[in-house]
């Protein structure tokens, strides 16, 4: 495993390459970021985007997906800014936390945004979620496919001509020179960083029972008789995970240590208690947590050196989400030794090596890891 050298993700995690300075393409694109993106001509073909919106619009001019996070914030905000007339939509996660339901009930009161908070029979979603756990070792595949499918298909038949997504995850994360600079979530897009493994919809008719009928909200529109732009805020105004949750906050929205997510900054990840299980798996496959990847932006935001980064995840160690395996197993019907067992069924063999009967990664981050 190789790592960069200016932050901590390692060339296992995906969309992350390495090149013969040690830099990683997340690092590279923090400095495209800062020094080559001509912001003021993004923010003008922004409003290009709004123009065309408003020409089209019948009523909404752009649905929001929202989770109620402070992303979901300030996408509503940055959208009523710019003069459009927002429709919030939200896939409905199994497992909402008591502050997520909180954070939206306030966001639409105190954003004043129309909303369908859109819900999938809970068995339907046990259903998938056992299956895709079980197959593809990812429990955040339906949450993605869900969340991904539904704001699509309503633009599509509430005649909505633009959807306003978050941030460009390859500008933040990593991705090659092409995708960091992608304004549209286009189905190229899905097909490579959706999540999906390379599934659709049919692809999971009857697995664990699942019937056409059941999985019709996974669906993407086929041939759609109307078109959508679906667009990247992240690609029109540099994003900021901390700005946007001061902006967020200086509106309503709240958060606390209390609520804090494993592996996660203190106000990311806190609407669902299902999605440290997505960021945990990846200790599996790519030898990663969630810290990995926010360290990783705090140094290129200057927040810390690498070396105090490195000191901080050896505290933190691998950070089990403890808590909520055991509310995904109550919640499949599952035992935890079922979780576990599934989880080891896809512990990536290049990267893991068993040693007197303890799994190790050699070459690993921390020399001194416990394990
Ligand atoms: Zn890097």
């Amino acid at each position: 495993m190789k790592y960069c050298t200016r932050c901590i993700l390692p060339d296992t995690r995906p969309g992350i390459e390495i090149d013969e300075d040690g830099v990683c393409t997340a690092c590279h694109g923090d400095r495209d970021k800062r020094a080559r993106i001509d912001w003021p001509a993004r923010a003008r073909a922004f409003e290009q985007v709004v123009a065309e919106a408003k020409a089209r619009s019948t009523g909404y001019d752009c649905i929001v997906p929202v989770s109620g996070g402070k992303d979901s914030w300030y996408q509503i905000i940055k959208a009523q800014e710019h003069g459009l007339r927002p429709l919030g939509v939200t896939w409905r996660t199994p497992a909402r936390t008591e502050i997520g339901q909180r954070n939206l009930d306030q966001m639409i009161r105190k954003l004043g945004v129309d909303h369908i908070d859109y819900t999938i029979d809970p068995e339907v979603e046990r259903k998938f979620m056992i299956a895709a756990y079980e197959e593809k070792g990812a429990t955040g595949l339906p949450m993605h496919m869900a969340l991904f499918a539904i704001p699509i298909t309503l633009a599509v038949r509430l005649r909505v001509p633009l959807i306003v997504w978050g941030e460009n995850p390859q500008l933040e994360y990593g991705g090659n020179e092409v995708e960091r600079l992608a304004e549209e979530l286009d189905a190229a897009w899905l097909a490579k960083h959706g999540c999906l493994q390379s599934t659709d919809a049919d692809y999971w008719v009857g697995k664990q029972g699942l019937t056409e009928a059941d999985l019709v909200p996974y669906r993407f529109p086929t041939q759609p008789d109307f078109a959508v732009r679906s667009v990247f805020l992240g690609a029109f105004f540099p994003w900021d995970s901390f700005e946007n949750t001061r902006i967020a906050a200086s509106r309503g929205f709240a958060h606390d240590a209390g609520d804090l997510k494993t592996g996660s900054w203190a106000f990311a990840d806190i609407d669902c208690h299902f999605i440290s299980l997505h960021h945990f798996l990846k200790w599996y496959k790519f030898g990663i947590t969630r810290a990995f990847d926010n360290l990783s932006v705090q140094i290129r935001r200057g927040d810390m050196s690498r070396e105090e980064a490195v000191e901080r995840l050896r505290d933190v160690g691998m950070q089990v989400p403890g808590e909520d395996i055991r509310r995904f197993c109550a919640f499949a019907g599952r035992s935890e030794s079922w979780f576990w067992e599934t989880a080891e069924r896809f512990r990536n063999p290049d990267i893991w090596v068993k040693e007197g009967g303890i799994w190790k990664i050699p070459g690993f981050l921390i020399e001194d890891w416990s394990w």
